[in-house]
């Protein structure tokens, strides 16, 4: 008979070992996984600190998958979970069965939400909270006679999921290379990073990408245009002020609904509640996850505006969509429980005011190293690049793997962050920090990092 492993005392190497034969890890190169077994086992966390089976603590300088918003360790979302768990874990929402805790998250992420976002759809995650969105303005234009509005446009560079619709919606060409799988009716304008990286006012035509694409297809053909308040996965693109709001008077222009992805900018990341806040924009949808539950149980969701909601509610058929997890009893306490506390430590007030430490930071950095430019933070979301030579933005010769290497050198002094490579060019380093980490902290982080730039340097 086989030996049950799952009881018994293992050690770290027994444990890669059956990591190597067992898991199939996401986003990570198989091959090079089933030879060399896990780069890292988390085994505790407390604060921005995670600490691997070894004992070494980490600093976490991305939050994880940039979600995991109230730090590590917080005892009081897991009493809450378990105190759910031990009343009622799970409870379908399905046929109109409801649970108290999904009903109470409603009301409140309504509380906090933007302008007339007045309802929820509850889904396990950000893809399928994309994908939501996606189908319930399509179903929208159905219910409003006009079925031929079903296409959508996203931007280039835009990261929104990887089920196959928003998979479609993302650009990043790093998630097209496995895989065909594509939803057809998806189109890309150029990003505002295109025409005006970093802010630079002087376009006048923001939006302008987005327009030809309307003005092609026809305004009759679209459903939604879909963007990140900030580009996340794509490299922290913030986008100048402006933007949002002239993709807003477009889409109101043309009757194309806008969608918000704040998966990652949701939850206090930008140092407001929603990312759309920063540039007073109400979308028609607003997707959400990560943030919610700062990663303590799975949840997403959509924010969905009153008049989205008038229309729906007047459809006499079923609404045939959702998640056995959609309303997950033990996912939105925690969420409730998250949400409080955030409110009750002032962790959203604390992500903006640690921004300008953080720039502080870059700034520095900036100045001491020949390599490093395009500095930028909008609360707790930031990046920045590495350029063989940044006055005439010569880029790195892609065998350097620069983004990466100064990825490893972080990794070796014990902080994580993001490196992100963009095309042949860009190298981006992104650091998104638990909110609440302090002054101290930052100052650690930045150290590091000045370490590891350093060492990156000497071996060029
Ligand atoms: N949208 C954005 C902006 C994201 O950053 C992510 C995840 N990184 C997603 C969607 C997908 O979320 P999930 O992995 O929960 O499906």
């Amino acid at each position: 008979m086989a030996e049950n492993l799952s009881t018994k005392q293992l050690s770290v190497q027994e444990l890669a070992e059956l990591d190597k034969k067992y898991f199939l890890h996401p986003t990570t190169a198989p091959k090079v996984h089933a030879e060399q077994g896990p780069k890292i086992m988390f085994s505790e966390g407390k604060g921005i600190y995670v600490k691997d089976m070894d004992g070494n603590s980490y600093i976490d300088g991305v939050s994880m998958l940039w979600n995991v918003n109230l730090g590590h360790g917080q005892k009081e979302l897991a009493e809450a979970a378990k105190e759910q768990m031990e009343k009622l874990a799970y409870s379908s929402s399905f046929i109109g069965y409801s649970n108290e805790p999904a009903v109470r998250l409603a009301e409140k992420l309504v509380s906090l939400a933007p302008g007339d976002l007045n309802s929820v759809f509850y889904t396990s995650g950000g893809s399928e909270s994309n994908d939501t969105a996606f189908k319930l303005a399509r179903f929208y234009w159905e219910l409003k006679g006009q079925p031929k509005k079903r296409k959508i446009i996203a931007l280039e560079n835009a990261y929104h999921g990887v089920t196959i619709a928003a998979q479609t919606a993302t650009s990043i060409p790093n998630f097209h290379t496995f895989s065909s799988s594509n939803i057809s009716d998806v189109f890309h304008a150029k990003p505002h990073l295109t025409n005006c990286e970093l802010g630079d006012k002087s376009d006048p035509n923001y939006e302008g990408c987005i327009r030809d694409i309307v003005e092609k297809e026809g305004a009759d053909s679209i459903a939604a245009v879909i963007m990140e308040p900030v580009q996340g996965s794509g490299g922290v693109y913030i986008p100048p002020d402006g933007y949002l709001q002239a993709v807003r008077k477009l889409c109101d222009e043309f009757g194309i609904l806008f969608i918000a992805d704040e998966v990652i900018t949701g939850f206090g990341r930008t140092g407001l509640m929603f990312g759309s806040e920063n540039w007073d924009v109400v979308p028609d949808f607003l997707c959400f996850a990560k943030g919610v539950t700062s990663g303590y149980a799975q949840l997403g969701g959509v924010l969905i505006r009153q008049h989205i909601r008038d229309t729906i509610v007047q459809y006499e058929g079923v609404l045939s969509h959702g998640f056995t997890y959609s309303g997950h009893a033990t996912a939105c306490a925690v969420a409730l429980k998250n949400i409080e506390l955030m409110e009750r430590d002032n962790i959203v007030v604390n992500a903006k005011n640690m921004e300008q430490v953080l720039a502080d930071g870059f700034e520095y950095l900036k100045g001491k190293y020949d390599i490093v430019t395009k500095t930028r933070a909008i609360g707790l979301l930031s990046a920045f690049e590495l350029y063989e030579d940044p006055t005439t933005e010569k880029p790195f010769d892609v065998s350097v793997m620069a983004a990466a290497k100064v990825g490893e050198e972080c990794f070796s002094r014990k902080l994580l962050i993001r490196p992100i490579r963009v095309g042949e060019g860009k190298n981006i380093i992104a650091i998104a920090p638990p909110l609440v980490i302090n002054k101290q902290e930052i100052e650690q982080l930045i150290a590091i990092i000045d370490d590891s730039i350093s060492a990156f340097k000497k071996t060029l």
